[in-house]
């Protein structure tokens, strides 16, 4: 049985590992010292007011002039609201969890107002990212996105179950409601224990409330104010909203699995002592990117596709990450060290592949 809160801590550096990280900071450095205060908030400001814009100016065309639409074009519409909805989450919550929008309190609010957005409680998610996922990256038992439940089976120290070898051809039908999951069992149930992976979830009054409070209201705006106001019946409402969240789900399992569960990165044992491994290469042997210095690609999915970086340097603005990517090659070549970068169809098979191997062989 594997202690998920016994002390842990990584391997020192070696002299190689040092030298790389020390030749990558600078290089780093440099890129950060060379754009400037106001056009990193800029693009980060631009981003969060367009997928704001783009979210709650669907909902309210849908809510207020649902059926002036037709039923086809109602639905095209739910299905982008999932896809610019994730992209409210990732680019508002994730990157305000790190701090990018400026002072303190108005990451706060920008990180609560990015996931109560899609009904998710933004502190337990802030709880898992920071103390669970960003510390313990892939570490089995202490990095909650390691934990598939009893349904997968994500790393091979997890015990395994004889109907698990068919993961692979049903995972990708759970990860179309894996949100669902999230909005209405998985907060309630992280919440309930007190802890995910370890990691300490307070539970306080106003958390309490918070978290009932955001599931009630974005209820209340997606699916009651649609259905008083669209002129569709609550039939339509309702497949409306289940086809957003099959967006949202996939879209959001396909983000963080992707770069992290896959055939290609390791997942060591994260139980107690000092682990085999050091922070700086963990961080790399533990990531996938996708297409990583695309502008484009980083724009759009909040710099999740360049994700090795982003958990060498979390504070560091996404716009940069194209440059950085291109940086963290270069030194990993030149230094010998592991950095795993492909296409999203690559990554999608080795994720499958790994379902199927950690499936078929207990
Ligand atoms: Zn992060």
């Amino acid at each position: 049985m594997i202690s998920k809160t016994a002390p842990l801590s990584y391997a020192a550096a070696t002299p190689g590992e040092e030298a790389f990280f020390r030749a990558l900071q600078a290089r780093v450095q440099t890129e950060i010292q060379r754009s400037t205060r106001a056009g990193t908030l800029f693009y980060h400001w631009f981003r969060a007011v367009l997928y704001l814009g783009l979210y709650w100016g669907i909902w309210w065309a849908l809510s207020f002039h649902g059926s002036s639409f037709g039923a086809s074009t109602a639905l095209a519409l739910c299905l982008a609201m999932g896809f610019v909805g994730t992209g409210v989450a990732l680019n508002l919550g994730h990157e305000s969890t790190h701090g990018v929008f400026g002072p303190k309190p108005l990451n706060r609010f920008i990180l609560w107002l990015g996931f109560s957005s899609i009904g998710i409680d933004a502190w337990i998610w802030e709880s898992g990212h920071l103390e669970s996922h960003h510390r313990y990256v892939n570490l089995e038992g202490r990095d909650i996105g390691t934990d598939g439940g009893k349904l997968l089976r994500l790393t091979r120290h997890q015990a395994p179950s004889k109907f698990q070898r068919y993961q692979h051809l049903y995972g990708p039908w759970i990860y179309f409601i894996y949100t669902i999951n999230w909005l209405l069992v998985r907060d309630f149930k992280i919440y309930a224990h007190g802890s995910q992976a370890g990691s300490v979830v307070k539970k306080t009054p106003l958390r309490l409330l918070n978290l009932i409070a955001v599931k009630a209201v974005y209820f209340i705006l997606t699916l009651w104010i649609p259905y008083r106001y669209s002129g569709f019946g609550f039939a339509e409402i309702l497949t409306g909203w289940v086809a957003m969240h099959f967006v949202i789900s996939l879209y959001t399992a396909v983000s963080l699995f992707t770069s992290h569960i896959n055939a290609r990165v390791s997942f060591p044992r994260g139980s107690s002592g000092t682990l085999s491994v050091s922070w700086i290469r963990q961080q790399l042997s533990s990531t996938f990117d996708i297409h990583p210095t695309s502008t484009f690609l980083n724009f759009i999915w909040g710099g999740f596709n360049a994700h090795a970086i982003h958990h060498l340097f979390p504070q560091a603005s996404s716009h940069l990450y194209p440059r950085l990517s291109q940086i963290l090659r270069e030194e990993t070549q030149k230094h010998g060290m592991p950095y795993h970068w492909g296409s999203l169809f690559e990554a999608t098979k080795l994720h499958l592949q790994h379902l199927k191997e950690l499936g078929a062989n207990p």
